[in-house]
């Protein structure tokens, strides 16, 4: 399998050199060139087969360049560090299927792709004598499921910027309880923007991103998107032999587009199985108002109880548009410049009928996001953190007869406030969670300064 770029300017690679890449040196996204149809025969095998199993035979067809024995070992021990058995459990819940992919260390479906590719990072630059120095933004989930992908590897630091009293108190112990010396939190005098800012600031030199081979995680990395693709086919196979259905649908909570772009990979990769897909939104509805109505245009960020939701420009998005625009890279180029310079594009008809063949969407606000979590617990004792709350309530909307399963992308542990609004009382601490507040911190504050920020990363990063 080799790899292009959606925006046609890279030769085509092998899936290791897209690893340590990020965005494509055109300023595009990594895809494959082409996606798998899975046959009937191999789909009756993979039936069987526990997670890691099913995970390995996925990924052994789009990253053909690692052996086989290899990459079987980086997928077990990847998955090791979850704490239920079968990795990625379905449970039925009130006449809907809640897939749970948040028994990982960190807590959220992040951990599926991050423990992998914290795995994979260490094994590319072992093979190839490197180091790396991680360096990245949060405001919340991505920097504790990074930080932990990555916790006592050889070869990579990783640096975590997050606003200084601004992410949830979860959130910030989780960052900073890690003892491995190879994680630096830095608490930043300043907002998510102001982090984000100093990162882009960093990544924008050049001469210093080439001396301190700084590398990043964010959701584009196409080794992030790939292990997504495997839950899919997994709950596509428990739900429907259960229910003996021949389609399922899918509810995803959506930020930047990552997660549900995994999910169309997999519907295309099955061919028929998964009917659509529902991209459920919260106050930030770019992507809904671009299902609905065509009306791809940019709006301000508005902060909600499901903050890794608060996102108006979907980073992987640019994926989609791709296959939407028939391959053709010069269309999704001009396109992107188009969104850079006006921030909106606009869509055909004819492009509309094709997108609502794939999904259909729904924006849930906050009341309705809080009143979901309190129906669902009084019916069925089960609490949905937030964001799986936006995805089960848009998934209601489109509920029909065909098996509907939601993603549960958090565990609700990590958003006690908004749990307890919903339903008086906080939910229990798992194992993970326990004990957060006696543990040592390990943390610098520095002030919003690009040259602090850099200044700490010359004295700390390997080289
Ligand atoms: C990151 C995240 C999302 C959004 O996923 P995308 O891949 O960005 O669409 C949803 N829920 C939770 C809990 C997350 O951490």
């Amino acid at each position: 399998m080799r790899y292009i770029s959606t925006r046609g300017g890279i030769n085509p690679l092998p899936f290791k050199e897209t690893v340590l890449m990020g965005l494509a040196e055109d300023g595009g996204l990594i895809l494959p060139e082409a996606i798998p149809r899975i046959t009937e025969e191999t789909l009756s095998y993979w039936q069987s087969l526990s997670y890691p199993e099913l995970a390995f035979e996925v990924l052994k067809l789009f990253a053909d360049d690692l052996p086989p024995h290899d990459l079987r070992d980086l997928i077990n021990r990847a998955y090791a560090t979850f704490t239920h058995p079968e990795i990625c459990p379905v449970v039925k819940k009130n006449g809907v299927y809640i897939l749970e992919l948040f028994h990982g260390p960190t807590l959220a479906f992040k951990d599926i792709a991050l423990q992998f590719l914290g795995n994979l990072f260490e094994y590319l630059l072992k093979e190839r004598g490197l180091k790396m120095n991680i360096l990245g933004a949060t405001s919340g989930d991505t920097g504790s499921a990074a930080i932990y992908g990555v916790r006592g590897r050889k070869n990579i630091n990783i640096f975590i910027l997050f606003p200084k009293g601004r992410v949830s108190p979860v959130q910030e112990l989780q960052m900073t309880t890690v003892p491995d010396k190879n994680v630096f939190c830095l608490a930043i005098e300043g907002t998510f923007d102001d982090c984000q800012q100093i990162v882009k600031a960093i990544f924008g030199d050049l001469s210093f991103k080439k001396k301190y081979a700084l590398g990043a995680v964010n959701s584009i990395n196409w080794a992030r998107v790939l292990a997504q693709v495997v839950y899919y086919i997994w709950a596509y196979f428990k739900v429907s032999e259960t229910e003996k259905a021949t389609e399922v649908r899918f509810s995803v909570p959506t930020g930047n587009f990552g997660d549900i772009f995994a999910g169309y990979l997999a519907k295309r990769m099955l061919g028929k199985g998964i009917e659509r897909l529902v991209l459920a939104t919260n106050e930030n509805d770019i992507l809904t108002r671009f299902v609905n109505k065509g009306d791809y245009s940019l709006g301000k960020v508005t902060s909600t109880i499901s903050p890794s939701m608060d996102i108006q420009i979907a980073s992987n998005f640019e994926r989609y548009l791709y296959y939407l625009f028939g391959e053709n890279p010069a269309r999704v180029r001009a396109a992107m410049e188009k969104f850079a310079k006006e921030g909106r594009l606009s869509f055909s008809e004819e492009d509309l009928a094709k997108v609502r063949k794939d999904f259909l969407s729904a924006s849930i606000n906050q009341e309705e996001t809080l009143s979901m979590i309190a129906s669902f617990y009084q019916e069925t004792g089960y609490i949905l953190d937030p964001h799986t709350a936006v995805g089960v309530a848009a998934g209601l909307k489109f509920k029909d007869q065909r098996p509907m399963i939601c993603l549960a992308t958090a565990h609700p542990a990590k958003f006690p406030e908004p749990v307890k609004k919903a339903i008086g009382r906080e939910p229990e601490r798992p194992e993970a969670l326990k004990g957060l507040e006696g543990k040592e911190k390990r943390v610098t504050t520095l002030p919003a300064s690009v040259a602090e920020v850099k200044a700490f990363l010359a004295k700390n990063a390997l080289i």
